[in-house]
């Protein structure tokens, strides 16, 4: 057996299994995007799924950008 597991890094989002390139914290995450399979504190998602994530926190950000 080797003496460290290997870490996969793979999207966390139910039913995905694309390779994750982002990771958040599980709360924030989860307020997005609902129940997040893991039990880590930070959630790894793929690109599209954190795209899907800033998509849904984009609109608070703009919404101060428009107070120009
Ligand atoms: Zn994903």
């Amino acid at each position: 057996m080797p003496p460290q597991r290997k870490e996969e890094k793979v999207c966390q989002y139910p039913g995905c299994s694309k390779p994750a390139e982002r990771s958040l914290p599980r709360k924030k995450a989860e307020g997005v995007l609902g129940t997040l399979e893991g039990s880590g504190r930070r959630v790894h998602l793929c690109r599209d799924h954190y795209k899907k994530f800033r998509k849904a926190t984009k609109k608070e950000r703009e919404l101060e950008r428009l107070s120009w």
